[in-house]
């Protein structure tokens, strides 16, 4: 017998019956970045590596750890998108996207890829929805962009989620904090975690987002970033807060939130969610403002702020919720004979083709096991297709949930299966 071969670790396959709460996400997510007037931009699932290692850093988890780098055929280092804000911003660069518009409003969905130790909201292929917004510094994009978010979560009836906010200043008013972090950290080395011992040396505000208790506990009595602020970057953040405000956007000022690349400045947020499904993989989403980035990328001098949130988590989510995203069929055609079975497939078809949702069983069989399979396939409705109704042009659809047969004419079994209520979903039997 030849050996079975597995899927890659990490890695999740997403089968019919479970990927509908992800077409749920997907689409509301596409109506609601509409709404705002983003729009859709798809880019390669791999990039030159030099882009990572440029914009999300060295020395970040991300690119000195979880990235998957791999030669190609002509010697080149490619890597596979850990993230989907430097390849969007690569993009804009390439395309001289600021040389058309002054502002623009761009959205992503798809895979990324880190390799990380795999647990609960945590795997190698993960799916991120993200938006960026370019060419505009004010707060008030700041604050755009975190109302799409909460009108996401919230048209995804995902209510339990706290937004963190905080500044990390800029390259003026950065330097006075990060000097004064490191002589705080370096007076509490023995207290940090080995990682961050290392982190110290070569990132120290990566520490703050260790999520080792000990280390967070020496961070939530270091030094605050929002006391070093120059006067510019304290009037941003007071602005953005006052803009939250006016959209009636609930939110915590966390001085310890620094989030995991190394591209921002001002502004950055987090959405945390509180359901302990996700574990420490609470954070649903998360972004912020990385004005120096295009210009970093021998780009143009434009401003950004972006987010991304993590589709895997909000599924996780949506799933404690228990609600169900499949759609049932309106309609399952059974046949009483062999001979009713072609007319049962092109009465299939054509309801079809009138819009409805039809299940017909492909191997026949007794009608007994046919109704077993009606039964199973959750639908509204059963129709029997026998010689008698072939004959008379009138059948009985039989409403699974209980109740009455409604007799019905074969050429109008659409329109009567739409005029009936929905009643109360009958669950299907296991
Ligand atoms: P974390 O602190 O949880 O590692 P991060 O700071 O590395 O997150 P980002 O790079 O900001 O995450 O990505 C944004 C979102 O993408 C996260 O908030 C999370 O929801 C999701 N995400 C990140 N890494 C993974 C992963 N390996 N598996 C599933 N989702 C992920
Ligand atoms: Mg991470």
């Amino acid at each position: 017998m030849s050996q079975k071969i597995n899927g890659v670790k990490g890695m999740n396959d997403l089968l019919p019956g479970e990927i509908e709460v992800w077409q749920f996400v997907e689409s509301t997510a596409r109506t609601l970045f509409g709404r705002f007037g983003y729009g859709e931009v798809r880019t390669p699932m791999v990039e030159d590596t030099a882009l990572f290692v440029r914009s999300v850093g060295e020395e970040t988890d991300i690119v000195g750890k979880e990235m998957y780098t791999f030669e190609d055929k002509g010697g080149r280092s490619l890597s596979l998108r850990p993230e989907g804000t430097a390849p969007a911003a690569r993009a804009y660069i390439e395309h001289s996207v600021s040389n058309q518009e002054p502002v623009s409003r761009w959205f992503y969905m798809g895979p990324m890829f880190r390799y990380e130790r795999m647990k609960t909201g945590r795997y190698r292929q993960f799916y991120q929805i993200g938006a960026e917004a370019y060419g505009a510094k004010e707060p008030a994009q700041d604050a755009e962009l975190m109302d799409v978010v909460v009108q996401f979560l919230e048209a995804l009836g995902l209510t339990d989620v706290t937004l963190n906010i905080n500044s990390l200043g800029d390259d003026n008013c950065r330097p006075a904090y990060h000097a004064k972090l490191v002589e705080y950290l370096n007076a509490h080395r023995e207290e940090l975690c080995a990682d961050c011992q290392q982190r110290l040396e070569r990132n120290p505000l990566r520490v703050l987002d260790c999520k080792n208790e000990k280390c967070q506990a020496v961070a939530a009595a270091g030094p605050n970033v929002l006391e070093f602020l120059c006067e510019p970057c304290r009037a941003h953040f007071t602005d953005l807060q006052r803009k939250l405000g006016v959209l009636g956007i609930k939110y915590v000022v966390n001085h310890r939130l620094v989030r995991g690349l190394d591209y921002y400045t001002r502004t950055v947020f987090e959405f945390i969610a509180s359901h302990p499904a996700l574990g420490t993989a609470s954070t649903v989403g998360g972004g912020g403002r990385y004005d120096k980035m295009m210009k970093g990328l021998g780009g143009p001098d434009v401003p950004a702020v972006g987010f991304a949130m993590g589709l895997d988590r909000l599924v996780l989510l949506l799933k404690e919720g228990g609600k169900t995203f499949t759609p049932r069929p309106d309609l399952f055609i059974a046949v009483a004979d062999e001979g009713s079975q072609d007319a049962g497939l092109a009465l299939a078809s054509r309801l079809r083709r009138e819009g409805l949702k039809v299940d017909f069983d492909t191997r026949g069989g007794s009608l007994k096991s046919q109704m077993k399979r009606a039964d199973k396939s959750g639908a509204r409705f059963t129709l029997v297709l026998g010689e008698q109704e072939r004959q008379s042009g009138q059948a009985k659809l039989k409403p699974m949930a209980g109740g009455e047969p409604i007799p019905v004419a074969l050429d109008s079994v659409a329109a009567t299966v739409r005029a009936q209520p929905e009643a109360p979903a009958a669950a299907p039997a296991s």
